[in-house]
């Protein structure tokens, strides 16, 4: 007995459902899709994106009005997803000059993408600039000058500020943001922000619009936003506009909304965390008599992660005594580094067979050369041999992003589910690729 249609149901895309024992997407059985274009490989089904996408505009408007959604390119970002998500009037938080770059041989507007990063370049900034960039999110003293320069070549360009609040969101510190010790975004308690402000104000070529805040990520509570927004509203009416007369339009609390990535887990809903924004944004600006600002939200992993699998073939078994077993992939950190590096926490159904009983302790390790090259620590499983095929679930965020050549490995190609059908939407690398750029 097992209860993998409530887990299907639960964590995997929309369209896959258990059919006959096997998983399918849409009609197509997965395993024969992994047949045809080979492992590991990563599916993505893009209804799930569009209901996850429609969720957030929905269930924010329903509570604050109008807002932009930016996207977090960092969790995975080529030519048909960024089409896709720009077709949905999806925007763009973007990092750096690949991911602007990309956008622009996309023909997507720049004017639709805003600039983060805590060591933008100045070719990155002259780029961004020179394109429209819809703004840039000013993340340290140095930046403002710089960016002012630039600034003065082409037109008056508006800025936001980064703050960090202090605030703990309660996450993997490699992972967490908004705390002192960070290297992103202006301290609020040093006077760092406030110098900041005061430095945007005497400048000519840049003009600001307001302040974002990005805590960390995965954020499993609504407390660090509320708490964040009080702190930030409070600076908002005392510094920026009281004390350095400065308009204030344009307010995002970042992204970061926590997602159910394993069973039995339970976080905030989407609808959780939209309504707490939402009242805190108000009742601060009802408490100051300011006018509700435009808000802009930039959910990455919440908007992705659900949509994304991973599809991986069982190749050795190795059983230490009294200590665990060890069941290898095909895969493992080169396209999957989470577990490895901050503890992410996966879970896994065999792709075919699901009605077998799930009693087979087993941790899933990847192929690479590190001892901390895992997927799963300790799950329960069918007693699967080599070659079956095993499927995680929640695979669409900063996997693909994160992947490497470690070992040489190739990339796996990525495949999305549309309209029904399955289409290519990343090849596999090979030996060509790998060696393309070597000078020889
Ligand atoms: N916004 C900023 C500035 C970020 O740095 C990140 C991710 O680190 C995000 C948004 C997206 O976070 P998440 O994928 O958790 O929603």
């Amino acid at each position: 007995m097992n209860n993998s249609k409530e887990l299907v149901s639960s964590l995997f895309p929309e369209n896959v459902t258990v059919d006959k024992n096997n998983l399918m997407i849409g009609d197509l059985k997965i395993s024969n899709i992994v047949e045809e274009f080979g492992s590991p490989l990563y599916l993505y089904d893009f209804d799930t994106i569009k209901q996850q996408y429609d969720d957030f505009r929905q269930t924010f408007s329903n509570h604050y009005g109008e807002l932009d959604i930016l996207y977090a390119s960092k969790v995975f970002l080529n030519l048909p997803i960024a089409k896709m998500l720009n077709a949905m009037n999806v925007k763009f938080d973007v990092v750096s000059h690949g991911e602007i770059s990309l956008l622009l041989s996309a023909n997507i507007s720049l004017s639709n993408a805003y600039f983060h990063g805590n060591n933008k370049t100045i070719e990155e900034i002259d780029l961004a600039v020179a394109n429209n960039i819809g703004a840039i999110i000013i993340d340290n003293l140095e930046e403002i000058e710089i960016v002012d320069e630039i600034s003065s070549k082409y037109k008056p360009q508006k800025v936001l500020l980064r703050v960090t609040p202090n605030i703990d969101p309660y996450t993997h510190e490699k992972t967490t943001t908004g705390l002192k010790d960070s290297k992103f975004g202006l301290n609020m308690d040093d006077g760092s922000a406030e110098n900041a402000i005061e430095l945007i104000a005497s400048k000519k070529n840049i003009f600001f619009a307001g302040i974002h805040a990005h805590l960390g990520s995965p954020i499993n509570f609504i407390e660090p936003y509320q708490d964040a927004i009080d702190k930030m509203f409070k600076f908002i009416k005392e510094i920026c506009i009281d004390k350095h007369r400065l308009e204030f339009y344009e307010f995002s609390p970042g992204g970061g909304f926590g997602i159910v990535s394993e069973p039995g887990m339970v976080n905030p809903s989407i609808n959780d965390f939209a309504l707490a924004i939402s009242e805190s944004i108000k009742s601060n600006c009802e408490k100051y008599s300011i006018d509700l600002p435009k808000l802009f939200i930039e959910p990455g992993r919440s908007l992705m992660a659900r949509s994304g699998l991973s599809i991986y073939k069982v190749g050795s078994r190795k059983i230490i005594k009294d200590v665990r077993t060890y069941l290898s992939v095909d895969g493992g950190m080169s396209d999957n580094i989470r577990p490895t590096l901050y503890d992410a926490k996966y879970f896994a159904l065999p792709l075919n067979g699901l009605d077998r009983e799930f009693n087979d302790l087993v941790t899933i390790a990847g192929k690479y050369c590190e001892s901390g090259d895992y997927l799963i620590k300790d799950i329960l499983l069918p007693k699967l041999v080599r070659d079956e095929y095993i499927v995680v679930p929640m695979s669409g965020a900063y996997q693909l992003a994160m992947a490497s050549n470690y070992n040489l490995a190739y990339k796996p190609a990525v495949i999305a589910f549309t309209d029904n059908q399955i289409k290519l939407i990343r090849k596999r690398e090979s030996i060509d690729d790998i060696i393309a750029l070597d000078a020889i």
